[in-house]
This record gives structure tokens, C-alpha cells and sequence, in this order.
């Protein structure tokens, strides 16, 4: 057995006690365990500070000196505090102790060259340091702690037994040297030279004890991209055994129905990014392996119209078709805008939500069976058990962070074998992490807007300008322009959100009364038909304005609106007000989008008002809300346990994501089944990882 795998009470230093914490605490079980607890920063010993340079600074100090008075005195109750005075040549600072007075009085020498490290504190314009560590110059310079300090993760009950930085220091110290050649190198010298990466062990060793920044950080950098390295394999892995094991239907052909539309029907050119997102698409679906693709493309890229192509590629090959929205107008909407498109050729459309009227179903369900309905759009309804098709060969699920990964599943029952999948979503996720996290899916991204798009001017605003914006919206209004008000809707505060909306409605109402005005009204309290009849009014042009919640976020479309004001906008996310803001912009009109606040804002809220205001690029705005919030929200609960990362970091780690991806890509071109001596071990090493046994020899 490896030394590896020594218990921990073994090691010098800590014994049973500390060991049951050490467990409890931060499950350390096994010399391997210590070894991967990594120091989160470092702080250098090597600088001394005089006393008069402290001013000013928050981290921890060294300062060499000496102690010239010390006394205990009274605090409250029976409590003493050790009081005492520390010097060097250019001032004097004061150490306080509240706890262990006693035994710390005793241990302290007066007189004698001291060093001092430590957090000053400034209080009443003097300085002062609470609980300083406090060692004679003499041992320092023996002392294994000059130069670059770990600081490590502990908590305050192994504080209490010694377990400080100082004291894991002492267990690393003592513990790598007995190590040494326990760390062979699964990447092989040409590989770790191609990524310039640092020999495994030796990185073990700096990352606890580094010679130099640069060091430490070179060792950290080899760690986080093995992290990242085997995470990706993992992806890979996964999405390969999904081709290999997952069969579905080979549409051979481009046939009649594609060609005709794509010559005659097609009312503009394809932008270059949807022309190869079609060709991928294309790609997947000729050969017979089950398609899982997410579509990625921001908010008017023109994703619906790549969808309906590749709807026409399936029923050119006998098959039928469905496309899922999350909401009854987005559906109606689809449904609209395609059976206009699909006029003229032989493909029967129909609409299926909650609102359809049973015999009208019914008409649905034979069609559906016998083959003469050819796509299918609507709502869950879709899921339906009773909802049967003839040969459903695609299912394109729109706006997917809407859908569970279990009603997906059940698109796979639809048919003998599981139909192709395209999931098409605007929310923008930077295309590494999208790649990672999404292992199981392929990715298309369509990262070009059709030309011709306005920039749409945003501004922020506060409740004391509103004046001047309704004044502005009346301009707009008279000018021949639609104008969308939203207002949050929060599960929570639903009560109350709901009495904002309808204030806001009548205040509206008063300002632009009728009847030279018209006001939608549509909110999720709504019978579903009222909503589509308020929305079918304002998309008609016969209403001016339409205040909402946040039922039209996604995806509709009224090319002559031309205002978005989004009411407390700054209880939005980030990736929220961009698809707002998508619903501008859509026509030849300059378009606006007024960003409504309160005058106080969190530091957040601020930075998200800010970049909306800034950009329009989606990526880029994925890329603060990465920032803000880390990946873990973005994912959803569906992969977080995959994401077993101890240093990597996937919001600020990108360059070793790639770089590592970049790595694993050239290995998998040159040995695709790791089968040369060189690679055995990087192939071993995954599978360990792979089994849960990332720990290496901790026993499961
Ligand atoms: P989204 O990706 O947000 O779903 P849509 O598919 O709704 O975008 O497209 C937005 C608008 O852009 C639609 O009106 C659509 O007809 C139009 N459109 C799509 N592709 C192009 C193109 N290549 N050139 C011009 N307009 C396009
Ligand atoms: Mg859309």
C-alpha cells in the first residue's frame, strides 16, 4: 500500500485527537488528503516592515523589534488582557492579548529581538496588534516559515487545537519530504513541455511551498489543468458514449420541400453563421447517429428560422416534426410566423396548447397519427401521453433553461427510436463553459446578427424622471410607435409585484388616457385567452402600449415596437433585461430601451445597469453575469456534481480551460483510444478519477 494512504494520526505532530478534527473538520483522512488541502494564498516573510511604514496597511506585517513593557490588566468581569509594548527604531505599537494572558506573560522575554507578525488594527489613531505571533529573531532564522508563508483553509476549532496556517505549515513540512517520488508524472516530458507545464510533484511541493510567486503560481497553473484536463475528458467521454450508444433516423435526402422553400419562399439571405449551424445540423441528422444539439444564439439571430429548415429536412424524409415554447404566446407566435412561411408549400402546421378545444385536438391527435400533419407547435401539451405521432423524426425545444431534463426525456418516447433534439436558447453562456457544462449536448452557436440591426439606445433612469419619460413615450407613441412597460414578477412577492402592475397600468391609463391611447394589460394571473387577445391587440397595432410582467420575455415579436421600459430593473439578472431588451430593435425604427430604478443601488445592481447600458453583445454580458454570480447558477442543479474542481475556477480560469482543451483535443487526435505507451498513464489516471477515486489512494 502507498504511503499515500497512511492514516493520518500517523503523521508527527498530530496524533488521535487532532486527527478526529482533522476528519470532522475538513476531511482529512489519509496523508493524500493533507497534501491536496492547497494554501489559498501566500504571504511573504521575507519583507520586514519598520514600524512607521505600517499606516495604512490591512494585511498581516512582520516587523522586528523589541518588547519594552508588559502587563496584564483588568477587563471586564474577572478577565485579564495582556497589554504590551513592542519597538523598533522608528516608533512603538501596542500587542494586546484577551485570551491566555497568563501562559503568554510567562512565554515572553523583554528586551530581546523579537519578530513580530501580524494584522494591525487602528483604533483612536493608534495602532495596535490583537494576538500578534510573536517569535525570537534567534529561532526565526531556523524557523521553516521565512520566506513565502501558505495561508490554508482551516476553521476556528482547529485554530483552537493549533491548526492555524502556522500549524498546517508545520504538518506539510513535515510530511512532503517523506513523499518524495510518490508523484510520478501522468503527462509525459513532450506534452508537459508542449503546455509548459510543471512536473506533477514538484508542483505538490511549491504549491505548499513555493520558492517564488511565479513559482507557486506555475504550480497551481499545472494543478488546475489537470483539474480541468480530466473534467473535459470526462465531457468527451460522455458525449461519445451518447453517438455510439444512442441510434435515430438518417434523413439521407435534401429534398423537394427544403429546395423549394430555400429558392422561393426564404424572404432574405441567410447570415453566414446560420448557413453553418444549418450545415452541422445537416451533418448530424444525414447519418443515422441521435442528434442532441443546443443551438446558442442571441436574442434575433434569427434561430426559429434555422429551426424550420431543419424541420423541412425532416419531412423531406417521411418524418414529422414538433417545436416546444415555454409559453402559449411564444407558441402561437411560432405558429403564426411558420404556417405564413410555409404558405405555399405542401406542410400542414398545427398549434397545440392548453387552450385548444377538444374537438380541435382531436383532429390534432388523428392527424398527428396518420401522418398528414407535418409540424407540430405548442406548449407542454406536446408531452402529452395522448399525444402520438406517425414518425416524429425532430423535436426542437425553444428556450430550454424553461424545460426540465426530465420532460425532454420524454421527447425521446415519441417515436421507436428517440427523435433528433435541437435545443435552441438565447441565454448567452461563454462558449467554453457552455461546452463544458453542456458535455452531453453538441453545440451550434449562431454568433452573427442579421445585418442591418440598429444599436438599441438604453439608458438608466430614476422614479424623478418620469415626466420626461412619459413625455418621451408620447413622442414615440405619436411618431407611430409601440411601446412595452414591464414590470418584475417575483414567485415571493407575487402579491405585491402583482399591485406594482396594476398601479402602474392605471398610471398609465391616467397618462395617456383614452380614447387617443389604447393600454394593454397582460400578466400571469390571466386566462390564457385573454392574454393572447391583449397580445393579438398590441401586435395589430390597435393598442399603443403594453404593460406587462415578465410573460413576454421570451421571444415575441412586434417589429414595430421600438420602447422597452423595464420598471425596478433592478431586480432583473443581467441575461433577463438582454432578452427584454431583444424585444426591441426588431424593425427599421431606432429603437430605446429605459432602464427604471430606484435611486439606491447595491453594488451589483449598479455594475448590472452599467453593462446593460454599455453593450449589447451578449457574450459579453453572459461574461459580467459569470462574474457576478459564478457558473453554479448558470448550470441549474443538473451538473454541478460533475464539477468536482478543488483550485480551477471556471469563471476566472478560461485561459487553462482552453489551454487544457486545446491539449486534450491534439491527444485525442493523434491516439483517439489512448492506446500509445506514452498516454497509458494519462488513460489510467482518468479512470481513477473517473471511479471517484480522485483522492489517490484513499480507500472508498
Ligand atoms: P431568435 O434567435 O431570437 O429566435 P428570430 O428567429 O425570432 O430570432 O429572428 C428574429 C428576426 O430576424 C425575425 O423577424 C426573423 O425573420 C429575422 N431574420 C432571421 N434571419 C434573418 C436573416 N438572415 N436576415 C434577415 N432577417 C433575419
Ligand atoms: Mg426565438
Amino acid at each position: 500500500m502507498s504511503i499515500l494512504s497512511t492514516a493520518i494520526e500517523y503523521l508527527k505532530g498530530v496524533g488521535p485527537a487532532k486527527a478526529d478534527l482533522l476528519k470532522k473538520e475538513l476531511k482529512i483522512f489519509r496523508y493524500a488528503d493533507l497534501v491536496q488541502l492547497y494554501p489559498y494564498r501566500y504571504v511573504d516573510r521575507s519583507r520586514f516592515y519598520r514600524i512607521n511604514e505600517i499606516g495604512g496597511t490591512s494585511t498581516e506585517v512582520q516587523v522586528k523589534g523589541k518588547i519594552t513593557h508588559l502587563e496584564t490588566v483588568a477587563g471586564k468581569g474577572r478577565s485579564k488582557r495582556l497589554r504590551a509594548i513592542f519597538q523598533d527604531d522608528t516608533g512603538e505599537v501596542e500587542l494586546v492579548w484577551f485570551k491566555g494572558a497568563q501562559w503568554i506573560q510567562k512565554s515572553l522575554k523583554l528586551q530581546q529581538p523579537y519578530v513580530l507578525y501580524g494584522k494591525p488594527n487602528f483604533f483612536n489613531g493608534s495602532l495596535s496588534f490583537p494576538h500578534p505571533e510573536l517569535e525570537l529573531e534567534a529561532d526565526f532564522k531556523q524557523s521553516p516559515l521565512r520566506g513565502l508563508q501558505p495561508l490554508y483553509p482551516s476553521t476556528e476549532k482547529l485554530n483552537q487545537k493549533g491548526l492555524n496556517n502556522r500549524g498546517f505549515a508545520k504538518l506539510t513540512r513535515a510530511l512532503l519530504p517523506q513523499l518524495k517520488g510518490q508523484f510520478p508524472d501522468f503527462f509525459p516530458a513532450h506534452f508537459r513541455e508542449r503546455y509548459q507545464l510543471m512536473p506533477r510533484e514538484e508542483a505538490l511541493f511549491q504549491i505548499h511551498f513555493p520558492s517564488s510567486l511565479e513559482l507557486a503560481e506555475a504550480a497551481r497553473n499545472r494543478l488546475k489543468f489537470e483539474e480541468l484536463f480530466f473534467f473535459q475528458m470526462e465531457m468527451a467521454a460522455q458525449k461519445r458514449k451518447h453517438h455510439r450508444e444512442f441510434k435515430s433516423f438518417a434523413f439521407a435526402d435534401v429534398g423537394p420541400v427544403f429546395h423549394r422553400f430555400y429558392d422561393s419562399v426564404l424572404p432574405f439571405e441567410l447570415t453566414g453563421a446560420q448557413k453553418r449551424v444549418l450545415r452541422e445540423i445537416r451533418q448530424d441528422m444525414r447519418h443515422g447517429k441521435h442528434m442532441n444539439r443546443l443551438l446558442q444564439g442571441d436574442v434575433g439571430s434569427g434561430k426559429t428560422m434555422v429551426a424550420l429548415m431543419a424541420m423541412l429536412m425532416a419531412i423531406d424524409n417521411g418524418f414529422q416534426a414538433c417545436l416546444m415554447a415555454p409559453t402559449e404566446i411564444l407558441a402561437q407566435q411560432h405558429y403564426q410566423g411558420i404556417s405564413e412561411l410555409v404558405e405555399s408549400l405542401p406542410v400542414e402546421v398545427s398549434l397545440l396548447t392548453g387552450s385548444v378545444k377538444t374537438a380541435q385536438r382531436k383532429d390534432i391527435h388523428e392527424k398527428l397519427r396518420d401522418g398528414s400533419l407535418h409540424i407540430l407547435i405548442g406548449t407542454h401539451a406536446l408531452l402529452e401521453d395522448k399525444v402520438k405521432y406517425k414518425n416524429l423524426g425532430l423535436a426542437v425545444v425553444d428556450e430550454q433553461h424553461r424545460f426540465g431534463v426530465a420532460q425532454r426525456a420524454k421527447l425521446w418516447k415519441k417515436n421507436t427510436l428517440p427523435p433528433h433534439i435541437l435545443v435552441m436558447t438565447a441565454t448567452p453562456i461563454p462558449r467554453t463553459l457552455a461546452m463544458s457544462i453542456y458535455g452531453n449536448l453538441d453545440l451550434s452557436v449562431i454568433d452573427e446578427l442579421p445585418p442591418g440591426r440598429k444599436p438599441i439606445s438604453t439608458r438608466h433612469a430614476f422614479d424623478k424622471d418620469r415626466n420626461s419619460l412619459f413625455g418621451f413615450l408620447e413622442k414615440e407613441i405619436d411618431k407611430g410607435r409601440q411601446v412595452y412597460i414591464v414590470y418584475p414578477l417575483i414567485e415571493e412577492s407575487e402579491k405585491m409585484d402583482y399591485k406594482d402592475l396594476m398601479d402602474g397600468y392605471e398610471s398609465i391609463c391616467r397618462a395617456f388616457p383614452r380614447p387617443k391611447y389604447q393600454v394593454s394589460v397582460v400578466h400571469g394571473k390571466m386566462k390564457p385567452e385573454d392574454k393572447d387577445f391583449e397580445m393579438q391587440r398590441f401586435a395589430s397595432g390597435k393598442t399603443q402600449i403594453m404593460v406587462a410582467t415578465t410573460v413576454i420575455e421570451v421571444g415575441v415579436n412586434v417589429p414595430n415596437a421600438s420602447v422597452m421600459v423595464i420598471e425596478s430593473a433592478e431586480r432583473f439578472g443581467l441575461s433577463q433585461l438582454h432578452q427584454l431588451r431583444g424585444r426591441v430593435g426588431r424593425g427599421a425604427e431606432k429603437s430605446y430601451c429605459i432602464l427604471m430604478t430606484g435611486s439606491k443601488l447595491s453594488r451589483e445592481a449598479k455594475i448590472r445597469m452599467k453593462t446593460i447600458v454599455r453593450t449589447q453583445d451578449g457574450f459579453e454580458i453572459a461574461d459580467v453575469d459569470l462574474k457576478l454570480r459564478g457558473p453554479g447558477d448558470l448550470m441549474g442543479t443538473q451538473q454541478s456534481g460533475m464539477l468536482n474542481l478543488r483550485l480551477a475556477d471556471l469563471r476566472n480560469d478560461s485561459p487553462i480551460m482552453d489551454l487544457s482543451r486545446r491539449a486534450l483535443q491534439d491527444l485525442l487526435d493523434a491516439d483517439p483510444s489512448l492506446e500509445k505507451p506514452d498516454h497509458q498513464h494519462i488513460l489510467a489516471e482518468f479512470q481513477k478519477r473517473k471511479a471517484g477515486k480522485i483522492d489517490w489512494g484513499r480507500i472508498a
